[in-house]
């Protein structure tokens, strides 16, 4: 493998039902941050479906250079075997130098095939991407062996204890997944648009295959957290499901929405729709209320870049008020319904 053939950041424009997945939009962010760092600036998105030569502009107003194209009857709902084909074709014709792909279910399915088929290696879950040196710091006497301008893929390792870094310095490209609500989309540059590559490296369909015999979509009454400006998240110290009520009203005077730790799922409280963390949602409200949430590593992960902290808690050194901007030390009980009666009291006087 000649890596220097290998050149520009690519992501896999996720789309569902000819609709732009937002995952596509935050990784094209996170592409443009990378290739303002690199050799070849172009930042590509890679857009396969069937009809879907409509959606290169939004990929365009996004932050995309260029759009490569890869439209077939075959790639109409999301299936393994014809879209690996598809993205891994993709890869070998166009060398790409980074491949992003979303962690979502269909990321999640794709990604390792595709880098197993190209013969490279995939950093899952990544919260952090740049570019920089590896190893970081270069080992004493072997300061040429140093490598420039790789991606450094950080994730948390071993449970969400540690946070490890990781590179693929010897094999293209080096590919990554991204959870959903992790990177930033940029804002749109309205009427921009990208150059248009269609490519289609032929189907043919075999005994691996899925045949799809009829899409049932599930209809779900939870709240998208990560679409929510103000989360109340509510955590084992709430001590049962009926209280939280004391979150919902909150939750209502401010028009926001709640939201849980997985103490809260594990017990059966609420959906794990509504965990944050880890192993749940990575969201970034503008307001995120942590209350009976002690702050373990594996939640704030999914919390921290909220815009603001604020914490109730009853342990006054509970780890949660290392990354709140705001404390009260106390029992929710008793906080909280004051707190709702001050607030909509001075929502009220706002809205009169
Ligand atoms: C691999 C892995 C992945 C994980 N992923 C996630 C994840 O995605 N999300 C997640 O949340 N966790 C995750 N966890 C679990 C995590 O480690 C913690 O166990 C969990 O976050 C604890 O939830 P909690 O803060 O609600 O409960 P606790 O840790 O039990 O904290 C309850 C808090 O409530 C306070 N409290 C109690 N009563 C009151 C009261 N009356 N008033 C005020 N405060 C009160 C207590 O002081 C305490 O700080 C993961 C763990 C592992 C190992």
């Amino acid at each position: 493998m000649s890596l220097e053939e290998y050149k520009g950041v690519f992501i896999f424009a996720q789309q569902v039902d000819n609709k732009i997945s937002s995952i596509a939009l935050e990784l094209l962010g996170k592409a443009r941050d990378l290739a303002n760092d690199l050799d070849t600036k172009t930042v590509t998105a890679v857009l396969i479906g069937s009809g879907v030569a409509s959606l290169t502009d939004e990929l365009a107003e996004y932050g995309a250079d260029r759009v490569i194209v890869v439209d077939d009857p075959e790639l109409k709902e999301y299936r393994t075997e014809p879209y690996a084909h598809a993205l891994a074709s993709v890869i070998n014709e166009y060398k790409p130098e980074i491949m992003l792909v979303g962690a979502t279910a269909i990321g999640r399915d794709l990604g390792p095939r595709v880098s197993a088929r190209v013969h490279t290696g995939l950093t899952a879950d990544c919260t952090q991407l740049e570019i920089g040196d590896f190893p970081l710091v270069a080992v004493p006497g072997k300061e040429d062996e140093q490598k420039h301008k790789q991606l450094l893929m950080t994730r948390p390792a071993f449970g969400g204890n540690t946070i490890a870094t990781i590179a693929c310095p010897d094999y293209r490209p080096q590919m990554a997944t991204v959870r959903p609500g992790v990177m930033q989309k940029i804002a749109p540059n309205k009427g921009a648009k990208a150059e248009i590559v269609n490519y289609n490296p032929g189907f043919t369909p075999d005994n691996k295959y899925v045949e799809i015999l009829e899409v049932v979509k599930e209809v779900s009454n939870v709240a998208n957290i990560q679409d929510a400006k103000i989360l109340v998240s509510g955590g084992r110290g709430v001590g049962s499901p009926e209280n939280f009520k004391l979150l919902e009203d909150l939750a209502e005077v401010l028009h926001g929405t709640v939201s849980c730790s997985r103490a809260v799922v594990d017990s059966g409280w609420k959906p794990k729709d509504l965990q944050v963390g880890q192993t749940g949602k990575t969201v970034r409200p503008h307001v995120y209320f942590a209350i009976g949430i002690s702050g373990a590593i594996q939640h704030v992960a999914g919390m921290e870049e909220s815009d603001i902290i604020i914490a109730i808690n009853k342990d006054e050194n509970a780890p949660i008020f290392d990354v709140a901007d705001y404390g009260i030390v106390g029992d929710l009980n008793k906080i909280l319904p004051e707190l709702t009666k001050k607030l909509s009291a001075e929502m009220a006087a706002k809205e009169a």
